[in-house]
This record gives structure tokens, C-alpha cells and sequence, in this order.
């Protein structure tokens, strides 16, 4: 399926529909393996533009990324993305993980530093004879394959270690200039955020698709932790918007629900024209919120 795959829908009154695309994460178990399946189930009908699967630390981990890549290809006529990161591994084992993929059929991948296999707050080295930098594995899967399609990351409240926001969009320049084709941000709750940053970075002379990360909050105290370690703000509306709920999670649901229609609907209307939805492996959520921007599930897919 093409980047445009979801281009032949269009919303009621002929209004065009914005391009979504879901992020899934390698399942740990058997039962987890199963709920990711019944998520992809029920959201590719959607036929989103692509589907992303990310990538940790360690052998077991990274091989189920693989799998799940494998699986996606084989089973589905979704486009998978795969994230890769430069962590604890040399640039030959890199370049070996890219070539598999190729191999394979898969001609996007999400490029990213990654974070220290110590865990988020330790310091992060460079592996000696790895890729240096973010933007030097862009350049690494360019040169090898033009015909890969390369995403990257993005910081509407920058990432935890720059210095500035202004840092922050030097490091996501260089990885434009070295052959990004978009940008995925991580998520935010306050549009404000994003809509400055997306000036900013256009003030820079960054002119590729600055894809909103959207989370829908299936958990707000596991979000809540989350966005502390991601360097994400909490809102306090959104606090309270969940206060008192710990015990409900049905009105949670609710809550959660429109709570992330409420911001898709708003950027949509800004003129916000594309949607990346960071699952957690759950369908209903990202479903009703597709729903509402005007997305039907195409009745083919949905009998297959
Ligand atoms: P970069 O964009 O390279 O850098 C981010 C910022 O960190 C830079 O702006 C820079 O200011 C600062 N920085 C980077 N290196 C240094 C340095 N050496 N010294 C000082 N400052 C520095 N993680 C995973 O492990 N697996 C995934 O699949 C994954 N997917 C992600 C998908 C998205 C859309 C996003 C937004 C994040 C994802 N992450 C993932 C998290 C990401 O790996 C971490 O945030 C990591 O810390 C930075 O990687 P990056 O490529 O975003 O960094």
C-alpha cells in the first residue's frame, strides 16, 4: 500500500481526509502478541499510510521487532515502518539490519539515536565504531538505499538533553539535510505547543512534514510518568480532567477518548493534515478517534 493509501476516502461533505498512521510496539508474550493482532486487525480497514513498529534494547527485544515487521509484510497489506536506533551497535551490525529489511520489502524506517540500554536519565555513549549521531544513520541508510524512505523524531518541548529548543531544531535540521523525509514529534497535550514549534521550525527553513505524535490516554497515571521521562508537560486541565477516576476505568475511556478527538479535531482544523497515533497496542481508542475525523473502514479489508 502507498503513502496515499488513504487518500481515496474522503470524509462527509467532500472534505479530504488527513493521513494517519499507527505506532505498535514488539510484543513480549504470547497474549500480548495476540491483543497486537487484534488491534491490527480492527485498524487496518482504516488503511492508514503506514503502520511503525519500534525498536529496543537488546538481541530478544530487537528480534521481535523484526518479527513483527516480518509478520506485518506477510499477513497484511499495510506499509510497515521500522524504527531503528544507533544504540550499542556498530555500523556494520546496523547496516546489516537495514539490508534484512530491504530484503524484505520494507522501504521506510523511523531513524533515531535511542536511548542510553542503561535507561532514560544515564548518560548516552555512542557505540565506538557506530553511528555517531541521529542524523548520521540518516545519512547511512541514504547512501545505501535512496529507495528507503527515512522518518525521524521531533521535540515540541525538546528533547530532555538539548540545551534549547533552538539546539534542539540544529540536531533536527541535520537530519533533513541528511535526508529526512518527516518528522514525527513526540507527543503533546497542549496544541499551543506544537503549533509554535512547527513556526519555529519552519523559521528555520524546514519544510517537511512535522507529523504530529499523538497519545490517547489509555492509563493517565502510566502517562503521566511517561511524559515526566519523555520531557513531555501534563497539563493541569488534563489532571483534573482524570481526577478522581483511578478506580473508573470505563468514564476513563470516555474521557480519554475525547479528550485526544478534541485535539485531533482542533489541528485538524488548524490545517493539520496528517496523524501519528502512538497505539499502545490498543484499537478502540485510536478507532473512535479516527472515526470522528471522518475515517470508515474500507468494507473489503474489513471481510478479509
Ligand atoms: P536526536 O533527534 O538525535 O536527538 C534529540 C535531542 O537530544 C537533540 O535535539 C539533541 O539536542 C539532544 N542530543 C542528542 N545527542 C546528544 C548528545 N550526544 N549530547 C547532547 N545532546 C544530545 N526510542 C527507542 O529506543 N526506540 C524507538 O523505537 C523509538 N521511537 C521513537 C519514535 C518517536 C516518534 C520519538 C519522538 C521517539 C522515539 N524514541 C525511540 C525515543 C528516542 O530514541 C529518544 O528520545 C532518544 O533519547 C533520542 O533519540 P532521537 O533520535 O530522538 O534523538
Amino acid at each position: 500500500m502507498s503513502d496515499s493509501a488513504n487518500q481515496g476516502q474522503q470524509a462527509a461533505g467532500g472534505r479530504k481526509l488527513p493521513k494517519i498512521s499507527f505506532e505498535f510496539f514488539p510484543p513480549k508474550t504470547e497474549e500480548m502478541e495476540q491483543t497486537l493482532w487484534e488491534t491490527i486487525k480492527r485498524l487496518a480497514p482504516l488503511e492508514p499510510s503506514f503502520v511503525s513498529v519500534t525498536y529496543g534494547a537488546g538481541g530478544s527485544t530487537r528480534e521481535r521487532t523484526h518479527a513483527t515487521i516480518a509478520r506485518i509484510l506477510k499477513e497484511t497489506s499495510l506499509t510497515p515502518a521500522a524504527h531503528l536506533t544507533c544504540v550499542d551497535a556498530s555500523r556494520g551490525e546496523i547496516d546489516e539490519v537495514v539490508a534484512r529489511y530491504h530484503e524484505t520489502g520494507v522501504r521506510h524506517i523511523v531513524a533515531l539515536r535511542g536511548d542510553p540500554s542503561a535507561g532514560i536519565g544515564a548518560a548516552y555513549k555512542a557505540h565506538p565504531d557506530g553511528y555517531q549521531s541521529s542524523a548520521a544513520l540518516v545519512a547511512g541508510i541514504k547512501k545505501r538505499y535512496p529507495d528507503i524512505e527515512v522518518s525521524v523524531s521531533a521535540y515540541p518541548e525538546k528533547h530532555p538533553e538539548s540545551a534549547s529548543l533552538d539546539a534542539d531544531i540544529d540536531v533536527l535540521k541535520a537530519k533533513v539535510d541528511a535526508g529526512a523525509a518527516r518528522a514525527i514529534t513526540q507527543f503533546f497535550f497542549d496544541n499551543d505547543l506544537y503549533n509554535r514549534y512547527v513556526d519555529r521550525v519552519r523559521a528555520r527553513g524546514i519544510a517537511i512534514p512535522i507529523v504530529p505524535g499523538i497519545l490517547p490516554v489509555q492509563n493517565f497515571k502510566l502517562a503521566k510518568n511517561f511524559a515526566t521521562r519523555a520531557g513531555a508537560s501534563v497539563p493541569a486541565w488534563l489532571s483534573e480532567k482524570f481526577d478522581g477516576l483511578d478506580d473508573d476505568p470505563e468514564t476513563r475511556k470516555l474521557i480519554a477518548a475525547a479528550v485526544a478527538a478534541g485535539q485531533v479535531q482542533k489541528l485538524n482544523k488548524h490545517g493539520v493534515d496528517n496523524f501519528h497515533f502512538y497505539t499502545m497496542n490498543r484499537a478502540d481508542l485510536v478507532f473512535a478517534i479516527s472515526h470522528l475525523l471522518g475515517f470508515r473502514a474500507n468494507s473489503a479489508q474489513k471481510a478479509a
